[in-house]
């Protein structure tokens, strides 16, 4: 049998085109294309909004069961699907989150998807790229340097320097600068005070990048942060303080989409990258909306499983943006359902049918809810090696047994040739079955509200619980004005439930809310039920450990 070849290794192999020939297979004029290096590309604004008047194509989101630690897939099954449909002569593309430095240097697993399935140049994409994160992080802490800088000279607006709500942020995983003093050492260095960073994908301006329309949209969304209180409560904006003009100077290159390739030499957007807990978890509005004018399919992802993922993406990104998608994919993995169904991790690999029966609870779950925005549902079955014909059929019986096609999906192995059949049942799932999207509230709803919907109808559980204080902060956020954004829901990705440890379908649980957090200029309300980390750490043995370069200047160890 022959070795399993790496990412790096299969990704280096790449036949990369130019990036000015992927853009000709979109009709995308030169002068529109902004190169960085020869495989790279920033796409112009006036080009962009050239196109508003152009049909939009088909919108098709690839979202997961409940995962097990190591991803199940929706990457690398985006990417395979993208791939098979321009193999069959669609004019298709896809658009993906551009990956963080953290998890690159901590935990080992790539975000350009895998095997024969993956987005290139992988090592630019998922370190430097063309700057954008650093972009963003250079625009978070302008404005964090504002505040200081504004309360040391006058502070004219009373802002209450121990209800500064506003973080810096880097894009690195560092629990040390997780809590920290500033303004240390003396008169001339301002005001002391608590402080801390998060990682730049759990930045507000992340999010705002990423749902903000256009260059004006921008700069009002980053007008409207939040960044603390004075001593009588009154909300202080970034505006107050004069800092969206200056953010959007620094943001308006990240603003552009970013053009790659798949290995099959097929057009990629990789733009963006918000969080999936305390954020919305997918790619830019720019991106996708430029998508939808280029190409006539477009696959996209959303982060975490569908009860987070697929739910933020309806609720949040397509609402705001007025998107209309056509079809979802639920990725499911023989492995992970026998993991829904209680198997160890170390047993994983062997055949388990009666633990597939146990965990398909979970799969049809997902199913369940999805439907429940009146999107047409599509089950993909992941392939790893090991697993068995006599599995994945059982799982494709399995949700076609609550009316949901379902095919294999052999991407990771053979690249958009593996996948032909689930992109023949997309083409006619789009062409048959009409879509009926709606979101699962409508936004007059009061914040409890829209989130015990949430948890009831998508989670299963309950009802919801809060401490009087945290009840107190929704009634807050609704008499200040917020009552009608939508609830950015933060729970762990690995249960229906807010239990980490309840496998499957978990009922008769109840979700406790332990803090809300107003995001202004995001225009969402973020409804935390679990511990979330917004500055991750690096693990006993870091990824980075590995990483270094050889003889010849390759990088080796990244993934
Ligand atoms: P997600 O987007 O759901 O987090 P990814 O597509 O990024 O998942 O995949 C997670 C990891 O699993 C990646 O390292 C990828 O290379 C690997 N992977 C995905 N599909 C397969 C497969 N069928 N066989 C082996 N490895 C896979
Ligand atoms: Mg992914």
């Amino acid at each position: 049998e022959q070795a399993v070849r790496s990412n790096i290794e299969i990704a280096r192999d790449a036949k990369m085109k130019p990036i000015g020939e992927i853009a000709k297979k979109l009709d995308i004029p030169d002068a529109a294309v902004i190169p960085y290096g020869h495989t790279k590309a920033k796409i112009a604004l006036d080009f962009i909004e050239s196109l508003k008047d152009r049909p939009n194509g088909k919108l098709i989101l690839v979202t997961a069961i409940t995962p097990t630690p190591a991803g199940e897939g929706k990457t690398t099954t985006t990417v395979g699907l993208n791939d098979a449909l321009n193999a069959l002569g669609y004019r298709a593309m896809a658009a993906l989150r551009e990956p963080s430095l953290g998890p690159c240097f901590g935990m080992k697993g790539g975000a350009a998807g895998g095997g024969y399935a993956q987005v290139v140049p992988m090592e630019d994409i998922n370190l430097h790229f063309t700057g954008d994160f650093h972009a963003i992080t250079a625009a978070n802490n302008l404005l964090a340097a504002m505040i200081d800088n504004h309360i040391y000279w006058s502070n004219s607006t009373g802002l209450d320097a121990r209800r500064i709500s506003w973080r810096r942020c880097l894009d690195m995983n560092d629990r040390a600068l997780r809590s920290i003093a500033s303004s240390l050492g003396g008169v001339a260095n301002g005001f002391p005070r608590e402080d801390g960073f998060d990682i730049t994908v759990a930045s507000e301006v992340m999010a705002i990048l990423c749902l903000a329309s256009d260059l004006k949209d921008l700069e009002r969304r980053l007008g409207n942060i939040v960044v603390g209180q004075t001593r009588d409560r009154r909300y202080v904006t970034a505006k107050e303080l004069n800092a969206p003009g200056a953010m959007s100077v620094l943001l308006k290159d990240a603003l552009l989409p970013n053009l790659v390739q798949t290995l099959e030499n097929n057009p990629v957007f990789v733009h963006g990258g918000p969080f999936a807990n305390i954020a919305h978890g997918c790619n830019s509005v720019m991106a996708t909306r430029a998508a939808l004018k280029l190409a006539d399919y477009v696959v996209t992802e959303a982060g975490f499983g569908a009860d987070l993922g697929a739910e933020k993406f309806f609720d949040i990104k397509c609402r705001k943006a007025k998107l209309d998608p056509a079809a979802a994919v639920i990725v499911a993995t023989v492995r992970a359902l026998k993991h829904h169904g209680g198997v160890a991790k170390e047993d994983l690999k062997k055949p388990n049918m009666q633990a597939i029966e146990r965990g398909a609870a979970n799969l049809e779950r997902h199913i369940r809810n999805v439907k429940k925005f009146g999107v047409p549902v599509i089950v993909a079955v992941n392939q790893f090696l090991g697993d068995s014909e006599e599995e994945m059929q059982r799982v494709v019986e399995i949700a076609n047994a609550v009316d949901c096609p379902a095919h294999i999906s052999r991407g990771w192995a053979q690249g958009g040739k593996g996948v032909t059949d689930l992109a023949k049942c997309v083409v006619e799932t789009c062409a048959t079955t009409k879509s009926e999207f709606k979101p699962l509230y409508p936004v007059e709803m009061p914040l409890w509200e829209k989130t015990q919907t949430v948890a009831r109808t998508i989670y299963g559980a309950n009802g919801i619980t809060a401490d009087s204080a945290t009840r107190a902060r929704f009634n807050e956020l609704e008499d200040a004005g917020f009552g009608h954004l939508p609830v950015c829901m933060a729970k762990t990705q690995y249960s229906f439930s807010t239990d980490p440890e309840k496998r499957g379908a978990p009922t008769d649980h109840m979700v406790k809310v332990r803090e809300v957090h107003l995001s202004a200029g995001a225009e969402f309300v973020v409804v935390i039920a679990g511990d979330i980390m917004t500055m991750p750490g690096l693990p006993r043995i870091p990824a980075a450990d590995k990483i270094h370069l050889n003889e010849m200047g390759q990088i080796e160890g990244l993934f």
